[in-house]
């Protein structure tokens, strides 16, 4: 059985579009409102010849009410059945409180989270990602998702978690 990894973060980081870019497919739905994954999805992935499940899941809601808490437990259950977690922010915005909040769930959970700081389409937004070594995960790994920029190393990286 391939080992689990499962995609988390606050609605509209772009874990969708970090799904479709792994895959090399655009089967995970892109929305540019936010929570639109109500469901978490599996999709086979592979990279550097290691076979992978990779897991998409809905937002993470703190103040979670009705859908958003069911997309918030979906969450929480896809990193329970996980192997490691990637833990996608929107470097171009920083840490917001609802990122603090699945910091929090994830420490709770001891699973190896590999950090990505999305939306850095290029270098001058590099310093914002490395903002984000404050959240206690080591380096976060600068990506574009939209683009591919920096996907590759990142995946070295979860490799090395596996
Ligand atoms: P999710 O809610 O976390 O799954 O986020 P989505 O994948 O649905 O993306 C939310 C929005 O962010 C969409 O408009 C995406 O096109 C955009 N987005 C995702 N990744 C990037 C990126 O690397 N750079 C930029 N500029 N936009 C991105
Ligand atoms: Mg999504």
């Amino acid at each position: 059985i391939p080992p689990v990894v499962a995609i988390v973060g606050r609605p509209n980081v772009g874990k969708s579009t970090l799904v479709n870019r792994i895959i090399g497919r655009r089967e995970a739905v892109v929305e540019d409102l936010p929570g639109v994954t109500r469901d978490r999805v599996s999709y086979d992935a592979e990279w550097s010849g290691t076979d992978f499940t990779l897991v998409d899941t809905g937002g993470w809601e703190v103040d979670a009410k009705g859908i958003d808490k069911m997309v918030a437990d979906q969450a929480e259950r896809a990193v329970d059945v996980a192997d490691a977690v990637i833990l996608v922010v929107d470097a171009t915005v920083g840490a917001t409180a609802t990122d603090e909040a699945v910091v929090k769930m994830l420490r709770r959970k001891k699973k190896p989270v590999v950090l990505v700081a999305n939306k850095v389409d290029g270098p001058a937004l590099e310093a914002d990602a490395a903002m984000l070594w404050s959240l206690g995960f080591g380096q976060p790994w600068p990506v574009s998702s939209l683009h591919g920029r920096g996907t590759g190393d990142m995946l070295d990286a979860v490799l090395e978690v596996l």
